[in-house]
């Protein structure tokens, strides 16, 4: 081959490599080479394991260096990525929810796939997946933590945040859906879709980021998806939408006279929690905002943001109780049902 515009890799040229990997050319004609070693490699990926397996073909027989050569045609970005997974142990470190973790595991999964190196696959997979919420309980806890660093982030206080703004530190849908459907990743859609279908559409990332706006909490990448996923996010956002106008009528003072029945409350006097129905009313309407809206409908915020003022109702507590356990019982059925709202298998 004719060895002009090589260069060696920085890091991943290693003496005693017996495999050289060769790049496809950059821009700039330039191909980058890796040294490293076929056992290495054969025990990681299947694909490697059947080139070496390979009687040798006269284009195996090349070699460079000292040791045989393989031309790929992946840039030197995406080999880097892979061979530093597999040869350094700390190389996958992304922070959970950074917004920009999807596009920075690209290369290696791109790799990963291609090659069949499963488990790194799977554990690019699963770093992601601590970024989406799989279960309810994981939401709750999720919420929460959002919930407090939304205020935080809100205080501007330079010692609790480091600058940083709240849409720098939580994870973007746009981008975790498109690594999803390129890799098949399905985990990461529904909660993906969920916070897709509650943002107002229009605040795009890379406008917003050259340019932010305190008064947008939560730019996306709306480029990244595909026009399925749009139908999707839309068909979900009507869904939501229809949930939130029923929540906010089961919060009316006629549906809460009938769930709290008389019979089970706990005060002497009986009719005593059901004078302060109208109260407690207002006071769960009020988790429906102009940003938890029938147009930017989170029905699980919305119960979430009830059941944090439970302190406050002025009701028994054998009431309160059944008011909980109907709140938990709704989020419950809406996190079920989030892939049919999102019409996803
Ligand atoms: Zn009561």
């Amino acid at each position: 081959m004719p060895f002009a515009n090589i260069v060696h890799d920085d890091k991943l040229y290693l003496a005693d490599g017996d495999l050289a990997i060769c790049s496809a050319a950059a821009d700039d004609g330039t191909t980058t080479v890796f040294r490293v070693h076929k056992a290495v490699m054969a025990h990681n990926s299947p694909v490697f394991r059947g080139m070496f397996g390979l009687p040798a073909a006269p284009a195996a027989q090349d070699c460079y260096d000292g040791a045989s050569l393989v031309r790929v045609t992946d840039t030197a970005e995406e080999l880097r990525a892979l061979l530093d997974a597999l040869y350094n142990p700390g190389a996958l470190n992304v922070t959970r929810w950074d917004p920009d973790a999807p596009l920075a595991l690209t290369p290696a999964m791109r790799l990963a796939k291609k090659y069949e190196v499963d488990a790194l696959a799977q554990r690019i997979a699963a770093l992601l997946t601590e970024s989406w919420p799989q279960t309810l309980k994981q939401w709750l806890r999720s919420h929460a933590e959002y919930t407090v660093l939304a205020h935080v982030c809100a205080s501007y206080d330079p010692l609790l945040t480091d600058g940083a703004q709240l849409w720098a530190q939580v994870p973007e849908p746009g981008a975790a859906v498109r690594f999803a459907r390129a890799f098949d990743v399905p985990a990461l859609l529904p909660f993906a879709y969920y916070t897709l279908a509650r943002t107002r559409v229009g605040v795009d990332w890379a406008q917003f980021a050259a340019a932010p706006d305190e008064h947008v909490a939560r730019p996306v990448r709306w480029g990244a998806l595909s026009p399925e996923d749009f139908v999707r996010v839309m068909h979900g956002r009507e869904v939501l939408g229809t949930e939130v106008a029923a929540l906010q009528a089961w919060a009316a003072p006629a549906s809460l006279r009938a769930l709290l029945q008389p019979l089970r409350c706990v005060r002497a006097n009986r009719a005593e929690c059901s004078k302060h129905i109208v109260a407690l009313s207002e006071m769960l309407q009020a988790a429906f905002t102009d940003t938890n809206s029938v147009q930017c409908p989170d029905p699980l915020g919305a119960l979430e943001k009830m059941h944090g003022d439970r302190d406050h109702w002025p009701v028994c507590p054998r009431c309160a109780e059944t008011l909980e356990t109907e709140i938990r019982n709704r989020q419950a059925m809406l996190w079920c049902g989030l892939r049919k709202t999102f019409q996803l298998p």
